[in-house]
């Protein structure tokens, strides 16, 4: 994603554009092996020039598998981020705006490639379940109480609550 600044007209430049999954899942191997981008990444994008400072607004929608921390089964999610950033030439002074991202640029090519990477994974949730009530593995042995019963005893009663029981009030 690298933007000709000269593209940018007066009354702005509209960016509808695509990205495929691997985009993002290549540059990241590593660092989000549980979570995958399992579908294009949308950018809607309006960019504007004040002056010599570029404002980029819009959204970025894709859709993520990832495992439920309790079951482990796949679940698809759906996110969309807001984005809100502010390129300054990279010889000016940067300013800390409340809640602008704020980041330079050089020359007359604006590189967003690694900006919106950083993004995507900022979004990423850090636990997913597939639902409130899931009932996750038996800690047993091991099938998912989802969708089948075992018959292992897993009540487990605090050893200090068994105690208390003794002490008459
Ligand atoms: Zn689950
Ligand atoms: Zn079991």
């Amino acid at each position: 994603m690298i933007i000709n600044v000269s593209e940018i007209a007066e009354n702005g430049l509209n960016l509808n554009l695509k990205k495929e999954a691997e985009w993002f899942n290549s540059s990241t191997e590593e660092k989000n092996g549980l979570i995958r981008v399992n579908s294009d990444i949308e950018f809607n994008l309006d960019l504007f020039k004040v002056v010599r400072e570029i404002s980029v607004k819009g959204t970025v929608e894709f859709g993520i598998v990832s495992s439920c921390s309790l079951c482990l089964d796949g679940v698809d999610q759906h996110i969309k981020i807001a984005t809100n950033l502010l390129l300054s030439p990279k010889e000016t002074v940067e300013e800390e705006g409340a809640d602008v991202d704020h980041e330079t640029y050089e020359g007359e090519h604006l590189d967003l490639n690694d900006y919106f990477r950083q993004q995507i994974s900022l979004s990423l949730p850090f636990k997913v379940v597939c639902n409130e009530q899931c009932k996750g593995l038996c800690p047993k042995c091991g099938i998912n109480m989802n969708s089948e019963k075992c018959g292992c005893d897993t009540r487990w009663e605090d050893p200090r609550f068994s105690e208390l029981k003794g002490i008459k009030v």
